[in-house]
């Protein structure tokens, strides 16, 4: 099991590995810097580095951890990129199936082959779909994800940007928001954040502050308002019917 420090997730699954950026949220990508980091270690799943591989070998893992967890697929990858074979993507979500007491968030950017994909994927309670949104020309995406066939389903708005003027959170279930974080990051401003929180807030939808970001992120933290935004959909909601 990979614990994860990602204030949203508790461990992290990987059966892809690598990716190619496809629109600026990926400008300064994390996967990218950890995979080269890690193929400098010799971790033998990233001796392409960030080049897109799948991995029979990690497809079992969730069915071994006993204890129940929320679980980041493929926090190293986007699960909808065009190279990984829709046979693979259908293992993984039988995977998912099948681990019923674990809660799984899948996060893309390629919400055209998720919506594409959705009929003929299983969509048990316990698999949260996101897509990721960095500005307003990319809230598209948030239109295929309302039409796809998951239970829950989640905005990744990180890194943020721009303002988001035009997000409406009609089928949405959780809004996350966080700035860029590490060398080069790009900032982000406090209005773009208090508008989505109070979009989110009208809308009844749970929010979630996850970080300001900048250069040194410990230092910019994550409180709004001089508090935290830890707020998630309801558990309960989540395990009906898996
Ligand atoms: S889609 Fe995600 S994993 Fe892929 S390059 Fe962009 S930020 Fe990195």
């Amino acid at each position: 099991m990979a614990e994860s420090a990602i204030e949203w997730t508790e461990s992290t699954w990987n059966p892809v590995t690598g990716c190619t950026k496809i629109s600026p949220g990926c400008k300064h990508c994390y996967a990218e810097r950890m995979a080269k980091r890690l193929q400098a270690m010799g971790q033998p799943n990233y001796i392409d580095g960030f080049a897109l591989r799948t991995h029979e070998q990690t497809l079992a893992l969730p069915l071994k951890w006993q204890k129940p967890q929320t679980i980041f697929v493929n926090s190293m990858s986007d699960l909808f990129h065009e190279d990984v074979p829709e046979a693979f993507i259908r293992r993984v979500f039988e995977v998912m199936q099948r681990a019923h007491w674990h809660r799984f968030q899948v996060l893309t950017k390629r919400s055209e082959r998720l919506l594409e994909l959705s009929p003929r994927l299983p969509w048990p309670a316990n698999v949260w779909q996101g897509v990721s949104v960095e500005s307003d020309r990319y809230l598209y995406r948030v239109d295929h994800l309302r039409q796809i066939g998951a239970r829950t389903k989640f905005l990744s708005l990180e890194p943020l940007l721009g303002p988001l003027p035009g997000l409406t959170l009609a089928g949405i279930d959780w809004v996350i928001v966080g700035g860029e974080s590490g060398p080069g990051a790009r900032p982000m401003h406090e209005n773009w954040v208090t508008e989505i929180q109070a979009i989110s807030q009208a809308a009844r939808v749970p929010f979630f502050f996850k970080q300001w970001g900048g250069v040194n992120k410990k230092r910019t933290g994550r409180l709004l308002h001089g508090r935290t935004w830890d707020e998630m959909p309801a558990r309960s909601v989540s395990l009906q019917g898996v």
